[in-house]
């Protein structure tokens, strides 16, 4: 593979940087108009101390870098610049304290962190034990915007939900947070129906097609909305049959995400922990749809924040699935925009 092309494992990497921007001494072979490539951590912290020196940035603080046009990659090694896939113990199946997660993303080297609890559904009387009830909601934010000023300048730390689109309640989630100007949702679709309809949940194997339509029907609709700025655990509807019809209804789904730009989300939590998603049968649609692909910690503890190891295992699943490129960071499409 030709080197400066932009792939995921390139070791690391500092793009879009001028040659006249790292001081003084002549540059390696490596370096290119586009960027510059170094295979080991050492050299990455040379090089990040001679841009810091020569232009007053501050190093390792992502947000600053960027600012001036300067991003660095380090795929190879597990560094994540972004994650928007948090929880916090609101939704009653998650540890630790949301200063704990953000902690770990610092140490992690994160540039932006988005909380993305499960959000509150307004439903009439069912009660779901999966998430917090629409009381909660303030708190979640307060305490959020709080840290958020509180880390301002080390990190970027962006207040959102991860969402089900449930047809009969969805204007009813819209009304609810529209009065705390989330930055973004994202879509997890972990029922079909409404879920206090008691149908049926996504994770249980089926081999039923019409499960599958109702599946990809109900999320192209939710995509369609706008509102959500990534598709989380996209194929976590657990399907057990023919791979023909898996993919027949997985490409429309996949084609209307691709035309509404939505990027795809390869969910680390269900890698790491072996569960039935990401499937590669899915990620190679998406590799031959061409969807943006970006990795998600679906973090319900603080360790689970962008752990080296593991984003390392994620990027060589998607590889395998013939995936070379992830982006590592969402447009945001704030929810409550008219
Ligand atoms: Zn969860
Ligand atoms: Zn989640």
């Amino acid at each position: 593979m030709e080197r400066n092309q932009s792939r995921a494992f390139a070791g690391f990497r500092l793009l879009k940087m001028e040659k006249k921007n790292i001081v003084g001494k002549p540059l390696p072979e490596s370096c290119s108009d586009r960027g510059f490539d170094v295979e080991h951590r050492a050299d990455l912290n040379r090089l990040m101390t001679r841009v810091y020196n020569a232009q007053g940035l501050m190093l390792r603080d992502g947000m600053k870098l960027r600012r001036q046009g300067i991003t660095y990659r380090c795929w190879e090694h597990g560094e994540m610049y972004a994650n928007y896939h948090t929880h916090t113990v609101r939704c009653n199946h998650a540890e630790g304290t949301e200063r704990e997660y953000i902690e770990q993303g610092l140490k992690q080297g994160l540039a932006i962190l988005g909380f993305s609890d499960h959000s509150p559904q307004a439903f009439d009387h069912y009660v779901s034990s999966l998430r917090m009830r629409p009381e909660q909601l303030e708190d979640y934010v307060m305490t959020l915007r709080a840290l958020k000023e509180e880390y301002a300048g080390r990190m970027e730390i962006l207040i959102g939900l991860e969402a089900e689109y449930y047809p009969l309640y969805f204007e009813r989630l819209l009304d609810l947070i529209q009065p705390y100007h989330l930055d973004y949702l994202i879509l997890g679709q972990h029922f079909l129906g409404n879920e206090s309809d008691g149908q049926m949940a996504c994770p249980r194997p089926t081999d039923d097609e019409r499960d599958l339509e109702r599946y990809v029907k109900q999320t192209i609709e939710a995509l369609e909305t706008g509102k959500f700025s990534c598709f989380a655990h996209p194929d976590i509807l657990h399907y057990t049959g023919d791979r023909k019809i898996y993919r027949k209804w997985f490409e429309k789904l996949c084609l209307r995400a691709k035309e509404l730009n939505v990027p795809l989300e390869m969910n680390m939590l269900g890698y790491v922990t072996g569960r039935h998603y990401p499937n590669p049968a899915f990620f190679q649609i998406v590799r031959d749809v061409g969807n943006q692909v970006i990795l998600g910690c679906d973090a319900h503890n603080p360790e689970r924040i962008a752990d080296p190891d593991e984003v390392v295992r994620c990027m060589r699943f998607l590889q395998q699935c013939g995936i070379e490129k992830v982006i590592d960071h969402l447009e945001l499409t704030a929810p409550t925009m008219i």
